[in-house]
């Protein structure tokens, strides 16, 4: 079997180099390339079945990414918060650390996608060390969140290193590693990745799933052997128009994540990113989705939904309505709509 840097080397970078069926014959699409990177790796494009499907819209750049008069450059404001480059302290007891641009493949929706995989994105050795020693001189960060781009890019030994660091911060208590390798590049979790990462428990993992068609025999060998390593897997998925944003597709992800001992952490809003407008859906789909998950299945595949707000206001978790105040009283619904109630103490 070839190994996941050769795997990666052969990407499609460039619209042209698309298969002609899933090509749109869109000149404007280099345009879009220019300021916003592609990367497909064959791993990935194998899994996209035909133009316009919810893999290819993750996939493949569209003229509405350049298009979009709406959104903002930096919607989270990480630029603002950061103590030093690449480190974003928005939370009391917890800290992101960006320690690589690069990803298995990029993203249309990306968060990020002003700088991930850009030049834009300058992260060395030296802003590596700066951001250690800025959690090292401030106790309150307790949980580090080891992201980028991808953190599982990174070569064993330059992760171990990062981690090693992470680990010898007596106040540093969980470390966290968040990435979409385990869907986008599964063969990057090798059995020794597994055995390294191990060293550095209690060590979590969130993965990235947005659609039950990236579950696969190699999605789920990767999550596994995380898993028989002790970490726990927790997935963000992102609300996408034309992907995910329906509830039948929702709640078979999620079940579906279960089964490769996936936990569904968080369903986010789709943040106002520049070049990201035409994946954004009303509010209300997602409420009506975790509705539909809500007491229909089983508790362990109910993430909770979140708005990350604009202006770095932070995650804002969004609830369907089942109590109502009125005059003193509240009047509930259960999951089925039925009206019930429940007498209140003081
Ligand atoms: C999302 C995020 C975190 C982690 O939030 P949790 O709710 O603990 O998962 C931490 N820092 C930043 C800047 C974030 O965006
Ligand atoms: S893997 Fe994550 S960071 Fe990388 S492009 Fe996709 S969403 Fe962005």
């Amino acid at each position: 079997m070839k190994n996941w840097q050769h795997i990666l080397n052969q990407s499609i970078i460039r619209p042209d180099d698309l298969p002609a069926k899933l090509n749109p014959g869109n000149d404007d699409l280099d345009k879009v390339t220019a300021v916003y990177p592609m990367r497909i790796n064959p791993y990935y494009l194998g899994l996209i079945k035909s133009q316009g499907d919810p893999l290819w819209r993750q996939a493949v750049p569209d003229p509405q990414e350049i298009n979009d008069q709406i959104c903002l450059e930096d919607p989270l404001d990480e630029e603002n918060r950061s103590p030093t480059p690449n480190l974003i302290h928005k939370y009391p007891d917890r800290a992101l650390f960006l320690v690589t641009s690069q990803c298995a493949m990029y993203c249309r929706f990306c968060t990020r996608k002003r700088k991930v995989g850009t030049s834009r994105m300058v992260i060395t050795k030296d802003t590596i060390k700066a951001g250690i020693d800025y959690i090292a001189r401030t106790p309150e960060i307790r949980d580090v969140l080891v992201s980028g781009g991808d953190p599982l890019l990174l070569e064993d030994e330059y992760l171990a290193w990062i981690l090693g660091a992470l680990r010898r911060i007596p106040t540093v208590e969980i470390i966290r590693i968040g990435t979409r390798v385990p869907c986008t590049l599964p063969m990057r979790v090798t059995v020794k990745l597994a055995a390294l990462l191990k060293k550095f428990h209690p060590l979590y993992i969130n993965t990235h799933f947005n659609h039950p068609d990236e579950i696969t025999p190699q999605s789920t060998l990767a999550c596994n052997r995380l898993a028989n390593a002790g970490i726990p897997l927790g997935c963000q998925t992102v609300l996408l128009r034309g992907v995910n944003d329906n509830s039948e597709v929702m709640k078979k992800l999620m079940q579906k994540l279960l089964l490769i001992r996936v936990k569904p952490y968080y369903i986010f809003q789709g943040d106002m990113t520049r070049g990201t407008n035409h994946f954004r859906t009303p509010i209300e789909t997602g409420l009506s989705i975790m509705k539909s998950l809500i007491g229909h299945t089983s508790g362990l595949a109910v993430p909770t939904y979140a708005i990350d707000m604009p202006g770095g206001y932070g995650k804002i978790p969004l609830l369907p309505e089942y109590q109502k105040k009125s005059g003193g009283e509240t009047t509930f619904t259960n999951y089925q709509g039925l009206a019930c109630s429940y007498l209140n103490v003081r």
